[in-house]
């Protein structure tokens, strides 16, 4: 009799661990590890000032702009470490985004892992445009033994970094906290084409040595998209979005797709330069918008501090919808005046370098 009940209680327990304790286990082990969402953040900054001493000494005709626009690389550093505890993890903006039939683009949910917050970060105007040289900010993008590195040149003397911008320090940050990216995107790189893309002398406007430029930038940009970086486009010229003429606007796309997309591949991704935008005129798609969104481009990039990633414009007598997502933005400025709205993502008085003040 005892062994009957022995066994009528060994059954119940056996059904109740089948029942209850085995499928969750099976459940967290691969469909609890990730989520899915379309709540993507996006922040964003400049090139860095690699050689904060150099960028902030008054005597420097670009120190105030610097202050304003660009962060050093100990600002960044401390932005990702925050970043990182906050549970924020890098996507791929590409990821984010699908054409359907009609070649629209449609928003799209990003696979992320429990507890985390999917993050784009995007860089603009990596270009160091040769008036900027010798500025504060590094000269150009390089690879050194087969890692990728930046080079500044002083008095003749090559100054090789792997910590002093924002593509070596993210890598570093990387290899030390692999789950950041948990499917290995990096960043965004917003290239123009007027003066070159990473500090190479890429454009038409070099007479001298441009085949030698695109050469040599071209291990640059497998370098990055083999390490999970990509391009969009932010114009050529860096020009204003409602000041430019139809016809200017062509002609930049033509530039674009003739200097810079043969070198980077095919963007979807349009970063409007100064977050100036235009997409309707009246109650229709604006003609400028036409020419952009007839050059491919499906996902239109513009700067806000509030996280915004829908479809635009609002007014329902206009049918088309373009695909629209601002970045907050990360500078000199906003760390100073804007600290409670980026206060989501990193406290800005613990991530502000003393160089900055000390420089005033
Ligand atoms: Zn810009």
């Amino acid at each position: 009799m005892k062994k009957h009940i022995f066994l009528h209680f060994f059954c119940i327990f056996c059904l109740f661990f089948c029942y209850f304790c085995l499928p969750i286990k099976i459940y967290t082990a691969s469909a609890h590890d990730f989520y899915y969402t379309d709540n993507i953040h996006h922040l964003f900054t400049h090139c860095l000032l690699a050689h904060p001493e150099i960028a902030f000494d008054k005597n420097n005709n670009m120190h105030k702009h610097y202050a304003n626009d660009c962060i050093t690389p100990t600002e960044f550093s401390n932005i990702l470490t925050q970043l990182y505890q906050n549970n924020y993890v890098l996507i791929d903006i590409n990821e984010t985004f699908k054409s359907n039939e009609n070649g629209k683009a449609i928003k799209q949910k990003v696979k992320v892992p429990t507890g985390k917050i999917p993050l784009i970060l995007s860089f603009d105007d990596v270009v160091y445009d040769q008036k900027k040289l010798s500025k504060g900010m590094v000269d150009k993008i390089i690879i050194q033994n087969d890692k990728i590195a930046t080079q500044t040149v002083f008095n003749n003397n090559k100054n090789i970094s792997t910590n002093n911008e924002f593509v070596t320090i993210l890598e570093n940050f990387v290899l030390l906290h692999p789950d950041f990216s948990p499917f290995g995107a990096k960043g965004t790189i917003c290239l123009t084409g007027y003066d070159g893309i990473l500090g190479w002398r890429t454009s038409s406007k070099n007479k001298t040595n441009r085949d030698e430029e695109i050469a040599k930038v071209k291990p640059v940009i497998k370098k990055l998209k083999d390490n999970g970086w990509n391009f969009a486009c932010h114009s050529y010229g860096h020009y204003h979005m409602k000041q430019i003429s139809e016809e200017k606007l062509l002609n930049e796309i033509h530039l674009w797709q003739t200097e810079v997309e043969p070198l980077i591949g095919k963007t979807q991704v349009y970063v409007y330069p100064y977050g100036e935008w235009e997409i309707t005129s009246g109650n229709q798609i604006s003609p400028k918008h036409k020419i952009l969104s007839d050059a491919g481009f499906k996902l239109f990039c513009g700067v806000g501090i509030k996280q915004f990633y829908s479809y635009l414009p609002f007014n329902p007598q206009i049918e088309e919808k373009v695909l629209f997502m601002d970045r907050a933005c990360v500078d000199g400025f906003t760390l100073t005046n804007q600290k409670e709205k980026l206060k989501p993502y990193f406290n800005a008085d613990e991530v502000i370098d003393n160089i900055r003040f000390s420089a005033v």
